[in-house]
């Protein structure tokens, strides 16, 4: 058997073998590595990551985007960073360049008007605009066509990238490659798993590190997305809910002991997934069924994610104050 490092064994004794997960959602707190008295030291960054907001102009939604940050803003600690997970906007993937900016107008002023905390961004799916060309009516010329339009709207220089935050390291990943008039494929491209790689290698192995990525790189969320996952004897399950390049970045994380949590969204779903050392969590969306109240088992919602100086954290995904029928 191989060597068990410190932090292995620590997480195989909470955690059991190799894969525990904790899913459902309405409110779910878990722990990274600490229980008990160790959750009384305190942290040195809260996070709120909110995913999946998909503000449109139509309906409820950007009502429900503010009342988010509204709670956000209410926390009695009050949050030093929101994460955006991605999906921003409702859908510029399939949309014509108009559709795509007014919805990019709305999440724009919106945030001008409800949110005074700093804010990191994620690109999602649905912020790319036009690889579905024949429903978008792009060519893939267009300046701003693609992953370019969301840089622009997020002030992003590249679509992925790290930062150091309170002795963390964050890397913030682009999950999705073009695919067509199917839209994407959810993987690193050869190009940004170099450079992933190399900015594990270059990371000081004392320094913890968290990845945030707009699709989950481990999730469960899948088998509950859709009612019927069975077919034939096999597994049905959505290409597009959870990276297929899983077992790649798996090679490439287990040379990594200091990597300690993968945040994601996309699925619209909360999990908890402990894979060879590393935590993976979903964390749901802040739009719940596109906007049309709960999605299968989460509610709408957000988390706040706090951060230790021993590279511990802690996760808590939490409602907020929006009713789609009032
Ligand atoms: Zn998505």
């Amino acid at each position: 058997m191989e060597k068990i490092s410190r932090r292995q064994a620590l997480q195989m004794t909470v955690a059991g073998a190799a894969g525990v997960t904790i899913g459902g959602c309405a409110t779910v707190s878990s722990s990274g590595g600490n229980t008990g008295a160790e959750q009384e030291k305190k942290s040195v960054l809260t996070v709120a990551h909110l995913t999946d907001v998909h503000v449109k102009p139509e309906g409820k939604a950007a009502m429900g985007m503010r009342q988010a940050l509204r709670a956000v803003h209410a926390l009695p600690n009050r949050p030093d960073v929101i994460f955006n997970g991605g999906d921003a906007i409702m859908d510029s993937l399939a949309a014509s360049k108009e559709r795509t900016e007014e919805q990019w107008a709305l999440w724009k002023q919106i945030l001008k008007e409800e949110n005074t905390i700093p804010i990191e961004h994620c690109i999602g799916n649905h912020d790319i605009w036009g690889w579905q060309k024949s429903k978008a009516g792009t060519t893939g010329s267009e300046p701003l066509y693609g992953l370019k339009m969301a840089m622009e709207q997020l002030g992003l220089e590249k679509p992925y990238r790290t930062f150091d935050r309170a002795g963390w390291k964050f890397i913030v990943l682009n999950s999705m490659q073009e695919r067509g008039d199917e839209g994407y494929l959810p993987a690193l491209d050869d190009e940004q798993f170099d450079w992933l790689s190399g900015e594990l290698d270059a990371s000081p192995k004392e320094t913890p590190i968290c990845i945030l990525s707009h699709i989950p790189i481990i999730s469960v969320t899948p088998f509950f997305f859709v009612k019927n996952i069975v077919k034939d004897h096999n597994f049905n399950l959505i290409g597009a809910l959870a990276h297929q390049d899983v077992q790649r970045i798996r090679d490439l994380f287990a040379k990594h002991s200091n990597i300690r949590l993968c945040l994601s969204g996309h699925d619209h779903l909360t999990d908890r997934v402990e894979y060879n050392g590393i935590t993976y969590i979903c964390n749901g969306s802040v739009c719940g069924n596109w906007w049309k109240g709960r999605f299968v088992d989460c509610d709408p919602g957000f988390a706040i994610v706090r951060f230790y100086a021993d590279g511990t954290f802690d996760n808590h995904y939490q409602t907020y104050d929006w009713d789609p029928s009032a």
